[in-house]
C-alpha cells in the first residue's frame, strides 16, 4: 500500500491551497482529483476577493480578513514556484446597496459617474470598497503546477471512492489501489457528501463573459448582480444562485435576463459582444458558512462549504486547516466553522452526492 502523510480528495482551490500549506510544513502530500484539477467551481468563479460584501454572513468576517491578509503571500508563493503570475484585475469595487452598512460613506452621484461613466444607480446608495479581483482561470493555470513544484503528488482522473479508519492511518480507496494516509482531508466541494456525513449541497451559478469597447475599471456590484472587468475589455457578469442539484446546463433565458439586468446598471453592456457562458456548482453548507475541522474520527478533516467566497477564503482556510492538523496556534477563531455545529442533523442533506 502506498503512503502519504496527508491525502487530500479534491484539487479545487481549497484542496490545492491546503496541499501547499501542508507541503510547506514538510508533509508528504498526495492530492486525488476525480477529473482535472481546478475545473469545477474554482474554474467557474468570478474572482472577487469580496471580504467586505455586505451580503456575506457576519461570522465570516474574521476569516475573510485573515485570508485577505495572506493573499499577497499566496500569490507570491505561486509565482516563486512556477514563474507564473496571477495578476490583480481590479483594485476597487463600487458597491450599491439598499441601505448603507455601518462605517461606510455614501459617495456622490458625480463621483459615481467619474468612477463608472454611464452607470445608472437606480434607487441604490453607492460606496467604494478597497477590494481586489483576479481571474480564477489564471489561478487554474498556475496552482496545480505550484503544488507539484512544492513536492505535492497530484493524481488527476483518480477519484477517492471510500475511506476507512485504521489505528494510525486512514485507508483511502481509489480505482488505482489503496493508500494509507496519516491524515485525510475532504476538499471535494459540492460532492463532499459522498465521503462524509455533511450537509453540503450544490448551488448552481450561471454567468456570462462579454467584451465591451467602453472601459470599466472597477468591479460593480449590487444585490444579486455583479460586473467584474478583466482589464482587457472582457467583463464577467454574474451570477445566479440556484438549487438545481448537480445540473450544470446553461439556460439561454437566464443568461439573457442577467445581461439585461447588467445593462440596466451599466448600459454599455447592451452593445457588448457575448464571448462565453457557463455554470458552476458552489459548495454550500445549510448555514452558508465553511466547514473546517475534524470529521467524526481523528485524522479525518473537512475543508468544505466555501459557497460564494472560496477564491477569497482559500489562503485563510488552508492556513487554518494546517494549524488545526499540526496543532499549531490558530491565526483566527475556528469555532464558527466547526463541523460539530451540525451534530445530530447530518442526515438532513436533501441532495446526497454521487461520485
Ligand atoms: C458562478 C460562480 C461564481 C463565483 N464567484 C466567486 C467569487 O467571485 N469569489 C469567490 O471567492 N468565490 C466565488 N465562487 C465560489 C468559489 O468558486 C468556490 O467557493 C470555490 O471554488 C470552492 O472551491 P473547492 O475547492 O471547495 O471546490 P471545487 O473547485 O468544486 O473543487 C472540488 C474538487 O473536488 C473534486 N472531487 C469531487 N469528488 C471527488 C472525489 N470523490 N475524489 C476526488 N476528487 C473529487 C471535484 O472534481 C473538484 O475538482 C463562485 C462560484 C461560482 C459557481
Amino acid at each position: 500500500m502506498k503512503h502519504a502523510d496527508a491525502a487530500i480528495a479534491g484539487a479545487g482551490i481549497i484542496g490545492l491551497a491546503t496541499a501547499l500549506e501542508l507541503a510547506a510544513a514538510g508533509l508528504r502530500v498526495t492530492v486525488f482529483e476525480r477529473g482535472q484539477a481546478m475545473r469545477e467551481s474554482s474554474w467557474a468563479a468570478a474572482g472577487m476577493l469580496a471580504a467586505a460584501d455586505p451580503e456575506n454572513p457576519t461570522p465570516l468576517r474574521p476569516l475573510s480578513r485573515f485570508s485577505i491578509g495572506l493573499y499577497p503571500e499566496f500569490l507570491a508563493n505561486i509565482e516563486r514556484l512556477t514563474g507564473k503570475q496571477v495578476p490583480l484585475r481590479t483594485r476597487q469595487t463600487l458597491q450599491g446597496a439598499h441601505a448603507l452598512p455601518p462605517g461606510v460613506s455614501q459617495i456622490s452621484a458625480e463621483t459615481i459617474q467619474s468612477i463608472a461613466p454611464g452607470i445608472q444607480p437606480g434607487g441604490l446608495k453607492f460606496f467604494l470598497l478597497d477590494e481586489h479581483s483576479l481571474d480564477p482561470r489564471d489561478i487554474a493555470r498556475a496552482l496545480p503546477d505550484a503544488a507539484k513544484a512544492a513536492g505535492v503528488t497530484l493524481l488527476e482522473e483518480t477519484a477517492v471512492t471510500a475511506i476507512s479508519d485504521h489505528v494510525d492511518s486512514v485507508a483511502v480507496q481509489t480505482p488505482g489501489g489503496a493508500w494509507a494516509a496519516g491524515n485525510f482531508i475532504n476538499a471535494c466541494g459540492a460532492w463532499a457528501a459522498a465521503l462524509a456525513d455533511v450537509p453540503i449541497n450544490p448551488r448552481k451559478g450561471q454567468m456570462l463573459l462579454v467584451h465591451s469597447s467602453e472601459p470599466l475599471n472597477v468591479t460593480l456590484r449590487i444585490p444579486q448582480l455583479y460586473l467584474v472587468p478583466r482589464g482587457d475589455g472582457r467583463i464577467v457578469i454574474g451570477a445566479t444562485v440556484e438549487n438545481a442539484g448537480y445540473d450544470k446546463e446553461v439556460c439561454p433565458s437566464i443568461i439573457s435576463a442577467l445581461r439585461n439586468a447588467a445593462a440596466e446598471l451599466w448600459p454599455p453592456v447592451r452593445e457588448a459582444r457575448v464571448l462565453d457562458t457557463w455554470a458552476g456548482l458552489r459548495p454550500a453548507a445549510t448555514d452558508s458558512l465553511p466547514i473546517l475541522g475534524m470529521d467524526e474520527a481523528p485524522r479525518r478533516w473537512l475543508a468544505l462549504g466555501h459557497f460564494r467566497n472560496g477564491i477569497m477564503l482559500a489562503p485563510g482556510s488552508a492556513r487554518l486547516l494546517r494549524q488545526m492538523i499540526l496543532n499549531e496556534p490558530r491565526g483566527v477563531d475556528a469555532a464558527p466553522f466547526s463541523p460539530e455545529r451540525f451534530a445530530g442533523m447530518m442526515n438532513d442533506n436533501p441532495c446526497p452526492a454521487a461520485i
